[in-house]
């Protein structure tokens, strides 16, 4: 069942368009990560869909259905802002049930609400303290408990971790999403991080320039790049120039063939190729790109060659225990893996 459907949906800020046609369906209990560059338009997105923001053109429909002209609090949406808007002035539980105490729910039901949030996000017994008494993380914790308090039907946050140090956000995108999972209620989180955006969601929607670049499943965006963009920006790849001909792709003057596996989106002419660094293979022939090391980068769980052909830069991360051989200056050769080249438009 979709719970969330955006259609056509576009917001001109006087000339400038942040969002241009827009559409999705979002399936109901599904986990959603908005994912692209700063500008590209995920938090009016947001904005829109939690109607604090009215679009240009285009309607949002929750369950079927239409909310654009609903008023923000009529929407049954539970949001969660970058800044967090936690009030200072209130204890924690007072925070957590803000939403309710505005809806008027009686203040007997709000207590019990509160503990069961609090238990949720795994603060119990913290609902008298203040906000200054938490740490970030716990901060973090009780937007989401505010979040959730009315028992959203659609759970917005909008980059909810960014201000967390990198030990504490991993931490927490697996907890948001154990909680998600736990209640099963569609969520949409925005973010520029795509390891965050693998790491929690269902289904990652990529933007740039306020236009959906591609909507799909993170291995499927990592393995089915729709585009140059797509691919450069899910995961670390190499992206080079090409031409596709005669069942081949040349790339740097060097033409190799399409095997079982390769994605390809033309059949001929000029287009790009997307080689992921653990699929370039180093040495072991005398055929393929004649390449020089740069750089050597030993990380324990993988070794990162860096080296150049011509102008190009070529990256690849070999599995531990290989590569003892390969030296700064080195001249190699480098291939690709069979079935792992994907040419993109
Ligand atoms: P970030 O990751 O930096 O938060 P974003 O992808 O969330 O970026 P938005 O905040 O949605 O981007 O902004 C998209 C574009 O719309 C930007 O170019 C921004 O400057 C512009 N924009 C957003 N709000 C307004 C506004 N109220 N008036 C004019 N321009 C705006």
């Amino acid at each position: 069942m979709t719970e969330l459907r955006i259609e056509g949906l576009s917001k001109d800020f006087g000339t400038f368009r942040a969002l241009d046609n827009v559409s999705l369906d979002i399936p109901n209990g599904k986990f959603v990560c908005l994912l692209g560059p700063s500008g590209c338009g995920k938090t009016t997105l947001l904005r829109v869909i939690a109607g604090l923001e009215a679009p240009s053109d285009g309607r949002v429909y929750v369950g079927g259905t239409d909310q654009t002209n609903v008023p923000t609090h009529k929407r049954g949406m539970g949001m969660v802002f970058q800044s967090l808007a936690l009030f200072p002035h209130l204890d924690v539980a007072k925070n957590i049930t803000y939403p309710l105490a505005i809806r008027g729910v009686d203040k007997a039901a709000q207590r019990a609400r509160a503990e069961e949030l609090l238990d949720l996000v795994r603060l119990p017994g913290l609902g008298a303290r203040r906000i200054h008494q938490l740490s970030g993380g716990q901060r973090q914790r009780v937007a989401i408990a505010r979040g959730l308090s009315i028992n959203p039907q659609v759970f917005l946050l909008d980059e909810p971790l960014s201000a967390l140090d990198a030990s504490l956000r991993e931490h927490m995108q697996i907890e948001l999403r154990q909680i998600q999972q736990s209640l099963g209620v569609t969520t949409v989180v925005v973010t520029h991080d795509q390891t965050e955006a693998l790491t929690m969601a269902d289904l990652v929607i990529v933007m740039k320039d306020g236009v959906i670049q591609q909507a799909g499943a993170p291995m499927d965006l990592y393995h089915r790049p729709a585009n140059a963009f797509v691919a450069g920006f899910i995961g670390t790849t190499n992206i080079m120039p090409c031409t596709v001909a005669d069942g081949a792709v040349s790339v740097l003057g060097h033409s190799f063939p399409i095997t079982k596996g390769d994605r390809i989106a033309t059949q001929s002419g000029a287009a790009q190729l997307s080689v992921r660094p653990e699929h370039v293979v180093i040495g072991g022939t005398t055929e393929g790109l004649a390449a020089e090391i740069t750089f050597l980068r030993d990380l324990g769980e993988s070794l990162h060659v860096l080296m150049r052909v011509g102008d190009q830069e070529i990256n690849a991360h070999l599995a531990p225990g290989h590569g003892h051989d390969l030296a700064v200056g080195k001249s190699v050769n480098i291939r690709f893996r069979n079935g792992q080249k994907v040419v993109v438009q």
